[in-house]
């Protein structure tokens, strides 16, 4: 499996850190409001990235954090007259509802920045420690240029740096050493959230939260830190900077970078009005066509979103949705049950799909690709399969569509869910099968409700259901 680094330029050949395990760590979303259609494109692609590597047999340990103290979010706070917490919880329950709605699974853990502050506080007195940080009237800086190898992921150099920055102090920043130097910790202002540090009442800066998080759930050393492409710089050359120097050893050994999604061929941004929450888009259509337009896409490029290319999404995942629905139908009205012995060489002619799509998988998640794979196996579908062949083969061909599309997160088959009195109706028509002792009838249709996830328990009292 290979992975472009954006360290060194170069897809590499994985190598986890310990074998069969992976610890990830992807930089969430700050949560001050409902998360945009931008936000979407790392957690789609990194989750999408998680799943294919537990196919492959990786344990992986994935952490995303959610940014819960932010100057955005005490802007937010002020203009409601809440407190910051409020917000955050607010907007975390929303992103996590978006999430699930999108099929993106849940981290192993997903830490909150202001449940991490101590850890944070340790980080920061080892860098004064150690010499990387210095205080100035409660703002503790780091001292960037004594971290020989600062640059080395967003390929600059300390001087081309110095250059640019010199005219970028901020106000209130001259207290610095240098202009490169960034904050690790910083003093509280009136009516902010604060906490008790050795340097002032205040809170951490951005960059440290991400370095301590990544340590105490994944280790010093990690094997896969990735954001968007907004993140190399500052953010992660920060992070670098930070984690190693504290550490003394190399942080992560490959970085993944999302490109960025524009709208419309533009930069999406609100001052454009050409900005989309998911929530915006679940309200025209299902969430899993952002998901499937996301992944139609190398991840590493930019990706433009347009109505035309939603509406391209919409018919592309129906395409794999209608295969799937006419091979159930197929699959109940086949006359043979067994598998034809022509129909078993066939296998290996089905196992050609996969290769496909694990090669492009393999080679840096080229989900473009993998789907062009699922395509060409729902057109085998469409053209080859039908109520001449037996059941058990058409439903390995469905099951191969439905396991190709999970890897991706994809779900290609809906599942109508029962409502309860259907469930009763059922029920009651299966007593009166087994009343008439119509013992197969009442037998298909235990099978039906298992297939819709519902089980029956014969009881004394009668018979009880439970959904799955
Ligand atoms: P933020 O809440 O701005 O820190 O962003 C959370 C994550 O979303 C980061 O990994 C960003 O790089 C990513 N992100 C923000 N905007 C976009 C965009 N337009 N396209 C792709 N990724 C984005
Ligand atoms: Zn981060």
């Amino acid at each position: 499996m290979k992975i472009y680094n954006t360290q060194t330029k170069k897809k590499e050949e994985f190598v986890p850190l310990e074998p069969g395990k992976v610890r990830m760590y992807v930089c969430g979303p700050t949560v001050y409001n409902l998360i945009h259609i931008g936000n979407a494109r790392p957690m789609i692609v990194f989750d999408t990235v998680r799943r294919y590597m537990e196919y492959k047999g990786y344990q992986v340990n994935f952490v995303s954090n959610f940014t819960d103290v932010d100057d955005k979010i005490i802007a937010k706070a002020q203009e409601e007259g809440v407190s910051a917490s409020e917000i955050s919880q607010r907007y975390i329950e929303e992103c996590k509802k978006d999430m699930a709605a999108m099929n993106v699974r849940p981290a192993t853990v997903h830490p909150l920045a202001t449940q991490e502050i101590d850890g944070m506080i340790q980080m920061i007195s080892t860098l004064m420690e150690k010499g990387y940080a210095y205080n100035v009237d409660g703002t503790v800086y780091f001292r960037t240029r004594k971290f020989q190898e600062y640059g080395k992921l967003s390929h600059k150099t300390l001087e081309a740096l110095r250059s640019g920055t010199r005219s970028l102090l901020v106000t209130g920043e001259e207290q610095k050493e240098d202009p490169l130097d960034f904050v690790l910790w910083k003093p509280k202002k009136e009516g902010e959230p604060y906490w008790e540090s050795p340097w002032s009442q205040g809170r951490p800066g951005w960059h440290i939260e991400c370095s301590e998080m990544a340590k105490k759930y994944l280790g010093e050393e990690i094997d896969i830190h990735a954001g968007g492409e907004d993140l190399i710089f500052p953010h992660h050359e920060n992070e670098i900077a930070q984690s190693e120097c504290c550490n003394g050893k190399t942080f992560a050994r490959y970085w993944m970078h999302n490109g960025f999604l524009n709208i419309d061929n533009k930069k999406m941004s609100k001052s454009l009005g050409n900005f989309f929450t998911v929530r915006d888009i679940s309200e025209k259509y299902d969430l899993q066509v952002l998901r499937f337009f996301m992944l139609s896409a190398h991840y590493r490029s930019p990706l433009n979103f347009s109505a035309e290319l939603m509406e391209a999404a919409k018919n592309g995942l129906e395409r794999i949705r209608n295969a799937v629905s006419n091979l159930t139908y197929l699959s109940e009205n086949a006359s043979l049950e067994e598998m034809t012995e022509t129909e078993r060489q066939a296998l290996a002619g089905l196992g050609a799909y996969r290769e496909k799509f694990e090669e492009a998988m393999d080679d840096d998640f080229n989900t473009a690709d993998a789907v062009s794979a699922v395509f060409e196996l729902v057109k085998y579908a469409n053209s080859q399969v039908s109520a001449e062949n037996s059941k058990a083969w058409i439903l390995r061909v469905k099951e191969e569509i439905l396991c190709l599309c999970g890897i991706l997160g994809l779900i290609a088959e809906e599942k109508e869910e029962l409502l309860d009195e259907e469930i009763e109706k059922l029920i009651q028509e299966r007593q009166e099968a087994r009343k008439a002792k119509n013992f197969a009838r009442a037998d298909e249709i235990r099978a039906q409700l298992l297939e819709k996830g519902i089980t029956l328990l014969d009881t004394r009292e009668g018979v009880k259901w439970k959904r799955a």
